[in-house]
């Protein structure tokens, strides 16, 4: 490769507000086969609001109180969104903050332990979850909504349930890149019916739902390995890092973390999802410029 055509390639990507670490990313990116994507705050705008609250035994004021009161400790998306939700409300103070990644949080307030997040968090606390909570857990999942639930010690006392818009561009994003002859996937912790909708919303081909971060790295890896494909992940958050950096090409939305973007090989800023497209059509132009 000439290094000539390398260096003015990376230089007018950032020009576009594509910031590409390392030439030999550039080459790579032209001959990727599979491009993933995370959800939020990727495909969707990762500013989801909080619609409905439902309370078991316990005023709407104390849930979002309570739920806030926990959230104000994390960065996610879910959290800053309930933390919102309380606007006006006093929080309290909590202590023995626990973030349980891909699941939610854990914290005490006055003696009491408080868990906010999904199904999975309460298995994992062992917290039952009573047939009429489950039955509007299903009712909202299939509204395709994200859905919090809030325990007090062993007593489940609410439903949050939240929903995040689809980038304008992400449609147009996963269009180009079919025309490219690119396949493409959603990974996300949410639930298998919003990820689902979400997909269908904007032409994602494969999705993987309620996964772990830590799956989203053995599934690069899976498509990796099946057929030597050679794949780009697109994430934002902490989450993403593993597979950031497993993937052949790790592309970090620039309104993520900071953890995310020193992972990326290539950093799109302001989270312009076609700017995954942009960075593809440089390698190419380069590619061919160089041959
Ligand atoms: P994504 O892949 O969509 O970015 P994450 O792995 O960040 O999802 O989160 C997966 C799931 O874990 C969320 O849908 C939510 O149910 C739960 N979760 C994560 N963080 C929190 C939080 N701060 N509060 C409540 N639930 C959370
Ligand atoms: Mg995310």
């Amino acid at each position: 490769a000439t290094p000539t055509a390398v260096t003015v390639g990376v230089g007018r990507a950032a020009e576009f507000g594509i910031l590409i670490k390392n030439g030999d990313t550039l080459e790579n990116a032209g001959q990727i086969d599979v491009a993933a994507f995370d959800k939020t705050g990727t495909i969707t705008e990762g500013k989801p609001e909080v619609d409905d609250v439902i309370t078991y035994g316990i005023d709407e004021s104390e849930l979002i109180t309570l739920a806030a009161s926990v959230e104000q400790n994390s960065n996610h998306p879910i959290a800053k969104a309930i933390v919102r939700k309380a606007e006006g409300l006093d929080l309290l103070n909590t202590t023995d903050f626990e973030n349980v990644t891909g699941k939610g949080i854990k914290a005490e307030i006055d003696g009491k332990t408080i868990l906010a997040g999904n199904k999975a968090l309460m298995e994992s606390n062992s917290i039952e979850i009573p047939q009429n909570v489950l039955e509007k857990y299903d009712e909202l999942e299939s509204q395709s909504k994200t859905i919090i639930l809030l325990a007090v010690d062993v007593d489940m006392r609410g439903i949050l349930s939240l929903s995040d818009k689809v980038k304008p561009n992400s449609k147009r994003t996963i269009e180009e890149l079919h025309k490219m002859g690119i396949e493409t996937y959603m990974l996300t912790g949410d639930n298998e019916s919003t990820a689902m909708s979400v997909a269908e919303a904007v032409g994602i081909d494969k999705v993987e739902a309620g996964i772990l971060p830590e799956n989203k790295l053995d599934i690069v890896k899976g498509i990796q390995s099946n057929g030597s494909k050679k794949v780009l992940f697109t994430g934002d958050g902490i989450n993403d890092a593993p597979a950031l950096t497993q993937a052949d090409i790790g592309v970090a939305m620039g309104n993520g973390t900071d953890i995310a973007m020193e992972s990326g090989d290539v950093v799109v800023m302001e989270g312009d999802l076609e700017n995954v497209v942009a960075a593809v059509q440089f390698s190419k132009k380069v590619m061919r410029r160089i041959k």
